[in-house]
C-alpha cells in the first residue's frame, strides 16, 4: 500500500495512535493560496525541498474561494466590541451558536483511544449521523433545538434563553 497518498489525517488516526508524533508547526506557506500547512502535507513526499507544493489547500490554485463578506455592523459590533453587552455576547458566543443548532451529532464515538499522553482525539467509528428529535417536546419536558422554533413561538425567546442556562 502506498501510504504517501493517503490524506494525513487518515494517516494519523490509523496509525499513530496512541503514539503521538509532534509534525511542529505548520510552517510552510502554500505558493498558491498562502494557507500555513504541514511539510508533510507537501505533494512530493519522496523529495526534500526547501518550497514544497500543497494541493490539500487549494488543488494547486485550482480552487478559489471568494473573501469572506464582512459582519453586518450590529453583529460586527457585538463580535469585537468592548462594551458591556459586547463582552457578554463574546463570553457566551457557544451558548448564542447552540441557540440555533437543530441537530446534534450521533455515532459510535471510540472512547478508548485517549489513554495516552498527546491531544485529545476525538474518533467516530462508522457513519456519522445528525440527531433530530421529535418536533414536539415530550410531555412534562422543556423544549429545545428544533421544538424551539414550533413548540410555543410566542415563549420562543423565553425558551432559547431557558435552554442554556
Ligand atoms: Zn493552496
Amino acid at each position: 500500500m502506498d501510504y504517501c497518498n493517503l490524506p494525513l489525517s487518515y494517516l494519523i488516526r490509523c496509525y499513530a495512535i496512541p503514539d503521538y508524533d509532534d509534525l511542529g508547526d505548520q510552517s510552510y506557506e502554500c505558493q498558491s493560496c498562502g494557507a500555513m500547512m504541514w511539510y508533510a502535507e507537501r505533494l512530493d513526499k519522496h523529495r526534500n525541498t526547501s518550497r514544497p507544493e500543497f494541493s490539500l489547500c487549494c488543488q494547486k490554485d485550482k480552487v478559489q474561494l471568494p473573501y469572506m463578506k464582512n459582519a453586518p455592523p450590529t453583529l460586527s459590533n457585538l463580535l469585537f466590541g468592548t462594551d458591556r453587552q459586547s463582552k457578554h455576547f463574546q463570553d457566551n458566543i457557544r451558548s448564542y451558536n447552540m441557540m440555533f443548532a437543530f441537530t446534534s451529532l450521533g455515532g459510535k464515538v471510540q472512547t478508548s483511544i485517549n489513554t495516552g499522553a498527546g491531544p485529545y482525539t476525538f474518533l467516530l467509528q462508522g457513519q456519522n449521523y445528525h440527531l433530530l428529535g421529535s418536533m414536539l417536546p415530550e410531555e412534562g419536558a422543556r423544549p429545545k433545538f428544533a421544538q424551539l422554533y414550533i413548540f410555543d413561538t410566542e415563549n420562543e425567546v423565553r425558551n432559547r434563553i431557558d435552554a442554556v442556562r
